[in-house]
């Protein structure tokens, strides 16, 4: 099973979602969910781009 790795906390998953937020604003990161649920807290800027499953 292919993993990929999180901006965030740099671990590998084999689900990860793909977002937007105001650090990465102009690109899409791949995050676990853990992180995603972190930077998506009050953030308006915060978009959701779709899961990769590997
Ligand atoms: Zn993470």
């Amino acid at each position: 099973m292919r993993k990929k790795e999180c901006e965030r906390c740099k671990k590998s998953f084999s689900k990860i979602y793909r977002l937007r937020y105001i650090e990465s604003l102009k690109k899409w990161v791949f995050m676990c969910e853990a992180c995603l649920l972190e930077v998506k807290k009050d953030n308006e800027f915060y978009q959701y781009g779709g899961t990769w499953k590997g």
